[in-house]
C-alpha cells in the first residue's frame, strides 16, 4: 500500500465525522448559506480542528466561493484551504536543517551522524515510532544507532532492543539508573568513531516529575551539542493525534523547554480527532514531519500536506 492510500486509510475516522454531516455542501455547485457554514464549522471542530485554524479555512473557504470566477466545489475550497494553512505553518518554522526537512533527503557531511533527540510522553507511541524510523532509514541503506536515555525504567531500554532487533539496527544502552546524559555522550561518541550514518536518542517520558523531566532532557540535548557541535539536528516531539487538542499544550510545554524542530503524530488511524494536525500546524507553527497510521513497522509515513488534505476532505 503507498503512502496516500495509507494516510487515506489512516483518515478514515476523522473524514467520516468531518464530511458525514456535510456531505450534501461539498455537492459541485452548490452555493453556502449561513446555516450550511454554521454546519462546516461544527464538524470542523467535531474533527478536533481547533477553534482558530477553524476560523481560517471557514473565511478562506467563504472568500474562495465568494469569488464569481471560482468553479470548484466547497469540497476543494476546504482542501485548498488545508493545503494553505499546513504550508504557511512550515514557512514558520526557525532554522531547521536541510536533511531534517526532508525526512527522504540523504544524510551527508557537514552534520553527520544525523542526530535525532525523540521525545514525549510515555504511552504516545515513542518507542514504536523510533523502531518504525530505525527501520525506514535501514531500508535506505543508512546505518543506525539507537540510544536508550531513558535509563529510569530497564523495561524502556529492554523495549527499545526488542525493536533495534526487528528493525536490524544497533542500540547503545548502559544500566538501568546511569545518567541519562552520559548515556547521550556515549552514544554519539560511539556513532562518530563507528560512523554511523544516523542516530536516534529515546529518552524519558515520564510526566509525574515534570521539572526534572524537562532539565533532564535540556541536558541531554545540551550534552549532545557538546559530543557532536550543531547536534542534535532534529527535536522530534512524539504526540498521540488521540489526545486531540490536549496534545496542543503538551506540544507547547516541551517546545518552551526545548525548542521543537518537528512533531510525529501517532495513532492517526485510531481517533477521529486527525483535524489537530491542522490546529497543532495553525497555532504552533511546527511541523508535522511524521504520522503514526498502524502498529506495524512500516506504518510511520513522511507527513505530506497534500495528501493529508486530500484524505481528510475525500478524494478528487
Ligand atoms: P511509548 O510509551 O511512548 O514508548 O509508547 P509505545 O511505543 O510503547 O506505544 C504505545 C502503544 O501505542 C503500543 O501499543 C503501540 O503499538 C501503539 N501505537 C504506537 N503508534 C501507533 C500508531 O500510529 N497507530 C496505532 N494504532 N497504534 C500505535
Amino acid at each position: 500500500m503507498g503512502f496516500f492510500d495509507k494516510i487515506v486509510q489512516g483518515l478514515k475516522k476523522t473524514r467520516d465525522a468531518l464530511t458525514g454531516q456535510v456531505a450534501a455542501l461539498f455537492q459541485p455547485g452548490r452555493a453556502l448559506g449561513e446555516e450550511d457554514y454554521e454546519a462546516l464549522e461544527t464538524a470542523l471542530l467535531r474533527a478536533d480542528v481547533g477553534p482558530v485554524a477553524t476560523d481560517r479555512l471557514l473565511a478562506s473557504v467563504r472568500a474562495t466561493l465568494k469569488d464569481p470566477s471560482y468553479e470548484g466545489s466547497a469540497a476543494e475550497a476546504l482542501r485548498a484551504a488545508v493545503e494553505r494553512l499546513l504550508a504557511d505553518a512550515e514557512v514558520h518554522v526557525p532554522s531547521v536543517s536541510a536533511a531534517a526537512v526532508s525526512p527522504q533527503a540523504a544524510t551527508s557531511a557537514p552534520g553527520r551522524p544525523h542526530v535525532t533527540l525523540v521525545i514525549g510522553v510515555n504511552g504516545t507511541g515513542k518507542t514504536t515510532t523510533i523502531a518504525k524510523l530505525a527501520s525506514h532509514y535501514r531500508q535506505r541503506g543508512e546505518s543506525v544507532l539507537l540510544v536508550a536515555c531513558d535509563t529510569f525504567r530497564a523495561a524502556a531500554a529492554d523495549q527499545l532492543e526488542v525493536w533495534a532487533k526487528r528493525a536490524g539496527v544497533e542500540i547503545h544502552r548502559q544500566t538501568e539508573g546511569a545518567d541519562p546524559a552520559a548515556v547521550a555522550f556515549d552514544g554519539i561518541a560511539r556513532a562518530k568513531s563507528r560512523d554511523f550514518d544516523r542516530v536516534l536518542v529515546d529518552t524519558a517520558g515520564r510526566l509525574h516529575v515534570k521539572t526534572n523531566l524537562m532539565a533532564e532532557l535540556e541536558k541531554i540535548r545540551r550534552v549532545i551539542d557538546k559530543a557532536l557541535p550543531g547536534a542534535p539536528h532534529e527535536t522530534l516531539l512524539v504526540l498521540d493525534a488521540t489526545i486531540g487538542q490536549n496534545g496542543l499544550s503538551q506540544a507547547r510545554e516541551f517546545d518552551k523547554a526545548l525548542k521543537l524542530s518537528a512533531l510525529a503524530l501517532t495513532k492517526l488511524d485510531g481517533t477521529a480527532k486527525g483535524g489537530v494536525v491542522l490546529a497543532i500546524a495553525e497555532t504552533l507553527h511546527l511541523p508535522i514531519r511524521w504520522v503514526g497510521v498502524g502498529e506495524g513497522m512500516d506504518d510511520l509515513i513522511p507527513f505530506d500536506a497534500s495528501e493529508y488534505a486530500k484524505g481528510l476532505v475525500g478524494a478528487p
